[in-house]
């Protein structure tokens, strides 16, 4: 339930709705937008008599959303959310983010080679897991903490952001030592223990849509984090399973321009594990951004043919270089631009 504000309404009018949605027992989040103040109502709504609300001073309407999710929704918050990261980065604006990397940090030499060749070609987060959910138990697993020793100084020498894997909830405090923006995986997508610990992180969280979740569950999932507090959610479409067996996931491009009309969480897209194919990467890439993807999260490796995970998606650095080219073009063409480093920022 979303209570709104009249434009005239003074400081004490919204303390007393939120007292009072507070003594009936809910938790009030009061939102200041440019026009009005909204207060919104954090739980299980159904019961809630919102006449008592109504009679309160200053009050314009009540708004019952609609949706299961609730804070992730447009009802709840009409305007887009702007994810802020350090150095003036933002991802849910103007800028289009691309993050990119290994599938996993193998040793220092990868990682730093890795991190150098996406920086160069104009990156500005490092992506690569220290922690790797594998459908094998007998695949390589990640490096575990020494990895994300390595990612660290992967940031120190190159400036460029981190965003990797969290796989549990423990692992969740300490992949946001060093992450900047902590993601959660497909598999994990409707892990709700992790998605709660994730909500406490105090980083952006990126989500991945699951290999066969709808995008009203992705939305719920996200849910959780947000009710634990953490309103920087971005969500990640990286293909769903199909029966076709020509691509390894079928990267649902709809599901860009439908998660901005029904939520105002940035949404980008991951064309590596979306097509599982080297050679199809740049295309979906590109298709992505022309559907208004907020970011894209690509798959590069300074040397695919040897790499520990997921090499057959992964581009060569010059690839990689090529694509950002066109990126740029796209981005342009529909009114958006891609983000530049940190440092060489205006
Ligand atoms: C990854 O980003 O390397 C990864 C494991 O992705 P997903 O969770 O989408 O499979
Ligand atoms: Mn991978």
């Amino acid at each position: 339930m979303l209570v709104v504000m009249r434009h005239d309404a003074r400081e004490e009018d919204i303390r007393a709705v939120v007292e009072t949605i507070e003594e009936m027992g809910y938790q009030a989040c009061p939102m200041r937008g440019r026009q009005r103040t909204s207060v919104g109502l954090v739980g299980h709504d159904g019961r809630v008599d919102g006449a008592r609300i109504m009679a309160l001073d200053g009050v314009q309407e009540i708004i019952y959303i609609t949706q299961p999710y609730k804070q992730v929704s447009r009802e709840w918050k009409a305007e887009s959310t702007v994810v802020r990261l350090p150095g003036g980065l933002t991802i849910g604006g103007e800028d289009v983010l691309v993050m990119a990397g290994p599938c996993s940090v193998e040793s220092d030499a990868q990682i730093l080679a890795a991190a150098h060749a996406v920086k160069e070609a104009g990156a500005t987060i490092l992506r690569a897991g220290a922690f790797k959910p594998r459908s094998s138990p007998y695949s390589f697993q990640g490096l575990g903490r020494a990895g994300l020793e390595l990612l660290a100084r992967a940031r120190r020498e190159t400036g460029l952001l981190i965003i990797t894997e969290a796989v549990d909830p423990e692992g969740v405090d300490y992949v946001a030592e060093v992450a900047d923006i902590v993601q959660i995986g497909a598999r994990n997508m409707q892990n709700y223990s992790l998605l709660r610990r994730a909500g406490r992180a105090g980083k952006p969280v990126l989500l991945k849509r699951g290999i066969a979740a709808t995008i009203q569950e992705l939305l719920l999932a996200a849910e959780y984090i947000l009710a634990e507090g953490n309103p920087d959610v971005i969500l990640c479409e990286r293909g769903i399973r199909s029966y076709d067996t020509q691509t390894r996931n079928l990267l649902d491009l709809s599901a860009i321009p439908i998660v901005h009309g029904l939520s105002h969480l940035p949404i980008i897209a991951d064309p590596s594990h979306g097509t599982g194919r080297r050679d199809m990467v740049p295309a979906m890439a590109r298709a992505a951004v022309a559907a208004g993807a907020d970011g894209i999260l690509v798959e590069v490796h300074p040397n695919p043919d040897r790499a520990l995970s997921d090499g057959a998606q992964s581009l060569r650095p010059e690839q990689f270089e090529k694509m950002m080219g066109e990126l740029r073009l796209i981005a342009e063409a529909i009114g958006r631009r891609i983000a530049e480093p940190v440092g060489s920022r205006a």
